[in-house]
């Protein structure tokens, strides 16, 4: 029997709701962290939300606050008691955690329409959003109401063209390419990139790009390619392209140890993005 928590379409797992955040879009914004991804990343930052808990219970003994425990099969974690030490997302042997929640859309947009005053909009994150692609698309049915604005944050695996109402309910997207290059892609994610530079072209041509994501890793990848071929694709657009440093802090360091980039090497690959025609580059 499978025992993971069942999960129906109005609703969905989420591993945590940020209410104000300037780095998820524009603007200060609500987002919305979801559990569960359709790829395996070597430098993913977030582990923990990669999959969906399957109620082993390793993690339960060591909980130092005693806010972990099984019933029925089930792991149970009692936010109240919880001092988030994140000792169990540390032994979990599956990159999944036990603090998650399940949500409805409604209880969703309680929370959010407790800072609608103070924000610009809401976005989705994760894990891979998408996943949960009819779920966002009824909060954002209802986020729209109230005039604010909808982004999605994205690996870009689903293919968008099967995707239309998600498409046509959120405004604008943030997609990550990772890596340009098909087989370095497979080595940094486990996953080929075709569906993804799909849909870069075709979100493209629906002006719903807001920006573009590369982390830039040393040693791993040819990260001069991606940001040619990228900046190519968005020269003269007025998409934003990010170009982020591979970071130590939270990624498995037993299937990733390399340095980062040196400051000099950021501004190089941001110059390079600039000369063939991108009008907005940042780096973080
Ligand atoms: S983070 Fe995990 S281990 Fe730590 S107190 Fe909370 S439930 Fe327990
Ligand atoms: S969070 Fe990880 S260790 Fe804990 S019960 Fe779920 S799968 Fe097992």
């Amino acid at each position: 029997m499978n025992m993971k928590m069942e999960v129906k379409m109005s609703e969905a797992l989420v591993n945590k709701i940020i209410p104000f955040s300037n780095v998820d879009g524009p603007g200060n914004r609500t987002a919305v962290f979801l559990q569960g991804c359709n790829l395996n990343c070597l430098y993913c930052h977030n582990p923990e939300t990669i999959n969906i808990c399957n109620n082993c219970g390793k993690c339960v003994t060591g909980c130092p606050a005693d806010a972990l425990e099984i019933s029925n099969g089930r792991v149970i974690w009692d936010s109240d008691k919880c001092i988030n030490c994140d000792t169990c997302i540390k032994v979990c042997p599956n990159s999944s955690t036990p603090k998650v929640k399940k949500y409805s859309v409604k209880e969703v947009m309680k929370i959010i329409l407790e800072y609608k005053n103070f924000i610009s909009g809401i976005t989705f994150s994760g894990g891979e959003c998408t996943l949960n692609h009819q779920f966002i698309v009824e909060v954002f049915k209802e986020v729209h109401k109230y005039g604010l604005t909808c982004f999605v944050d994205t690996n870009g695996f689903l293919d968008f063209e099967n995707l239309p109402e998600l498409v046509k309910n959120t405004d604008k997207f943030m997609l990550d390419i990772k890596a340009w290059d098909s087989s370095e892609h497979i080595k940094l994610t486990g996953k080929d990139n075709n569906i993804i530079k799909k849909n870069l072209e075709y979100l493209i041509k629906l002006d719903k790009i807001y920006e573009i994501r590369t982390v830039v890793v040393p040693e791993i990848l040819d990260n001069e390619n991606s940001v040619v071929n990228v900046s190519e694709i968005l020269s003269g657009t007025e998409i934003q392209y990010k170009l982020i440093k591979f970071r130590k802090n939270g990624v498995r360091l037993n299937l990733i140890n390399v340095d980062m980039a040196t400051d000099s090497y950021m501004e190089k690959l941001k110059n390079r993005a600039i000369e063939i025609g991108v009008k907005k580059v940042v780096i973080t």
